[in-house]
């Protein structure tokens, strides 16, 4: 089934630390599978994706928008005939470095470094976890990946200079990374667009009308649903457009990825690779489609007063911590205390922050600066 452009597991350039085969399960899956045992997959749960749990249990975090990225990346593959299994591990593994509380969080974390002359990111700092932090295994550290999860940790939603970034050269930088990986940056997006539509929407800081005349794509699926149920309650209605935006992101990826493969002559992984840019997109009018959606969210929710007293809040307690962390590094847990020993105590402070939950800095936040 799989596409002459597609990753074969038999071709795969392994693991780092080679590894029996496994009688049922191919290394894809494995890799796959070792994502879902990880702690830092487990901690997903409690990292917030754009929602607290201030507003609403149903809404969602960063676990539950990971397992909708990857069912989304499923069909996506399959339908191009790409490995489905290496395009799950990645879809899987996309958000496990980000740091507790959203994108502030984030960018608290990466200001506090760059005060250090270095910085956060967390496409490096999911490959610190699979490669490093997680130990489950006697013969080895981290999760010993097949290079090819490793290489779409790094390279499936950015590209990295090969200059800036020494310690990548082994991913191939100079290449464009197979399609599994060259999806995720697409997929996440078609999830968390239509996700934050909707749970912003069911929060009460969106309305109707606003994303009606707000998101023209949305508007066209909902006159039509107007149409077809004109009796429905609204919330219903709104489901409906909304899986109609849904389907026509999903659909447009696929249909536009195909006739970008056929009409640039693609045929084997290696034309992938060597290709001058990257060949998963979206055509030209959904790509219009889909910057619409995300610069009304930016503009209406995302920068949303009612958000920004928690943001607040997030980023002065990831600042607040790491300075304590700084000025207290005995205060830190002894296996980072001994961490510190081989590396510079700002990258082991922001390691221990990154991995943090948002209930647990919370609590550390109480504890040590007094809450
Ligand atoms: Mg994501």
């Amino acid at each position: 089934m799989l596409a002459e452009y597609a990753v074969r597991v038999e071709n795969s350039r392994g693991r780092r630390h080679p590894e029996p085969e496994h009688p049922y399960r191919t290394a894809f899956q494995r890799d796959r599978d070792r994502v879902i045992h990880a702690r830092a997959f487990r901690r997903l749960e409690d990292k917030t994706q754009v929602f607290t749990r201030r507003y609403s249990d149903h809404f969602r975090n960063r676990l539950t928008h990971t397992i909708e990225v990857a069912q989304i990346t499923r069909t996506v593959a399959a339908a191009l005939g790409l490995n489905v299994d290496l395009a799950e591990a990645l879809a899987l593994v996309h958000d496990l470095g980000h740091p507790p509380f959203g994108h502030s969080g984030e960018k608290a974390l990466d200001a506090a470094m760059r005060a250090h002359g270095l910085f956060f990111d967390h496409n490096l700092h999911a490959l610190r976890i699979v490669e490093d932090f997680e130990q489950r295994y006697a013969a080895f550290r981290g999760l010993n990946l097949t290079f090819e999860v490793r290489e779409g940790i790094i390279k499936h939603s950015r590209d990295y200079d090969a200059a800036q970034h020494p310690e990548l050269a082994e991913y191939l930088l100079d290449q464009r990374p197979p399609l599994e990986a060259q999806l995720i940056d697409l997929t996440d997006e078609i999830g968390y667009n239509t996700a934050d539509l909707d749970d912003g929407f069911e929060a009460h800081l969106l309305t109707l009308d606003q994303i009606r005349s707000g998101v023209p794509v949305f508007e066209h699926f909902f006159r039509e649903v107007e149409q077809t149920y004109p009796d429905a309650p609204d919330k219903l209605k709104f489901n409906e457009a909304l899986k109609g935006v849904f389907n026509r992101l999903a659909g447009d990826l696929i249909t536009n990825t195909q006739a970008r493969l056929k009409q640039d002559g693609i045929e084997t992984l290696a034309d992938v690779r060597l290709h001058k840019e990257r060949l998963a997109a979206f055509s030209p009018e959904v790509e219009v489609q889909r910057k619409q959606i995300k610069d009304f969210l930016y503009e209406n929710l995302y920068y949303s007063p009612s958000l920004a007293e928690e943001k607040d809040d997030a980023e002065r307690i990831v600042t607040e911590l790491f300075s304590f962390w700084m000025e207290n590094p005995s205060a830190l847990p002894h296996y980072y205390q001994e961490k510190a020993a081989q590396e510079s105590l700002p990258r082991v402070v922001c390691d221990y922050i990154a991995g943090m939950t948002d209930h647990f800095i919370i609590e550390q936040y109480e504890k040590h600066c007094g809450g």
